[in-house]
């Protein structure tokens, strides 16, 4: 796993091959599960005619476009021409429990592909393409396509109700009675540890438009007596006096200016004894060819180019909580994410 170029047996021409086409495949994954074609196959194989008329597309081309996805797994063509989900294909249906649908629907789709064609752009200028297109936040660009708002809502959920269960499990809630979800999303990490800490109390914090569907989700839960949401901005303020504030992949979206605003406003609202817990990943000290590295950067590159932030490192996370007034505690993982521990200089 450590050197993959060197134990593949293939010509490095076909490896710089497979790389510089990859958007080819990922512009296919995309049409499909946009076309919703992995929902067409959920009851078993079916023939492009029937795919094509009910996509509303041209079968000759479907077809090409499907093999493309056959030929990496995706995919299955029969023998008699029939189409079918691989077990990898699966996991692109709509609704199923873990499903990946809208997050390729988030990481595939135009916006970010569109935004990583101004990669040169970006590291000519170091600004987020953002700024080229004159919005002052990425959050405030996202508001003004409610569907594309409401992906990235649902794609950031279904990673975050997994990595809840891993979060729950590994940090010790049971000295905290109330906990504050800031960006909390949809509430799925919130929700993750409440149900898994039945003496625990929660509030997600997110903007206005955010929380609504937070609620639904509560309300879904049967949390309604346990957890409640705020509407506002964290660059303004956080509620009041709970023992502890997470913000699970917030901090990665910011520079280290407006970082620092959001912990300040984090450690005023917070009690002498309150702690600050970042759930993320930390950047490795070294960049290798593991999972954890090509993960690591793959994540640092794209918040360059979409939202100005940055993976940080565990020196990197130190500086940030010293000058917010913390002290790094220590730093707990999980298999999926890390929560990082800070308490109030
Ligand atoms: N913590 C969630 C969501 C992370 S995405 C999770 O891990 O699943 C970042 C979140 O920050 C989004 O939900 C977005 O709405 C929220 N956010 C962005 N700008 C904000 C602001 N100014 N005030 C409050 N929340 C904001």
């Amino acid at each position: 796993m450590n050197d993959t170029h060197a134990e593949s047996a293939l010509p490095p021409q076909t490896v710089l091959y497979q790389i510089a086409t990859g958007h080819y495949f990922s512009r296919a994954l995309f049409l499909v599960a946009k076309l919703g074609i992995p929902d067409l196959l959920a009851e078993g194989p079916r023939p492009i005619d029937e795919l094509a008329q009910e996509t509303g597309s041209h079968a000759p081309s479907l077809r090409r476009v499907l093999r493309l996805l056959v030929s990496i797994e995706i995919l299955e063509e029969h023998e008699d021409g029939t189409f079918a989900l691989t077990s990898t294909g699966e996991w692109l249906r709509a609704g199923i429990p873990g499903s990946f649908r809208s997050t390729v629907l988030l990481l595939s789709g135009t916006s970010i592909q569109e935004a990583w064609g101004e990669l040169e752009w970006v590291v000519r200028t170091g600004d987020p393409v953002f700024r080229k297109r004159g919005f002052s936040d990425p959050f405030v660009q996202m508001a003004q396509d409610p569907d594309a708002a409401a992906n990235f809502d649902e794609a950031m959920a279904a990673f975050t109700k997994i990595a809840a269960v891993a979060v729950a499990a590994v940090y010790d809630f049971a000295p905290l009675r109330t906990v504050v979800d800031v960006g909390g999303g949809n509430g799925a990490l919130l929700i993750g540890i409440l149900r898994a800490h039945p003496h625990l109390r929660g509030i997600v914090f997110d903007q206005p438009h955010v929380v609504e569907r937070a609620q639904t989700q509560i309300a879904a839960n049967q949390l309604a007596d346990r957890c409640s949401v705020a509407g506002g901005s964290f660059f303004d303020t956080a509620p009041e006096g709970a023992d502890a504030y997470l913000l699970k992949h917030v901090i990665h979206d910011w520079n280290d200016e407006d970082a620092l605003r959001i912990l300040k406003r984090c450690r005023d609202a917070m009690p002498e004894h309150g702690k600050l817990l970042i759930v993320e990943n930390v950047y490795p000290s070294r960049i290798d060819r593991s999972l954890e590295s090509r993960g690591a950067t793959a994540n640092d590159v794209n918040m360059l180019v979409n939202t100005g932030g940055r993976q940080r490192s565990e020196a990197e996370f130190t500086a940030l909580y010293a000058a917010a007034g913390f002290t790094l505690t220590r730093i707990v993982p999980s298999p999926i994410v890390s929560v990082i521990e800070g308490v109030r200089r």
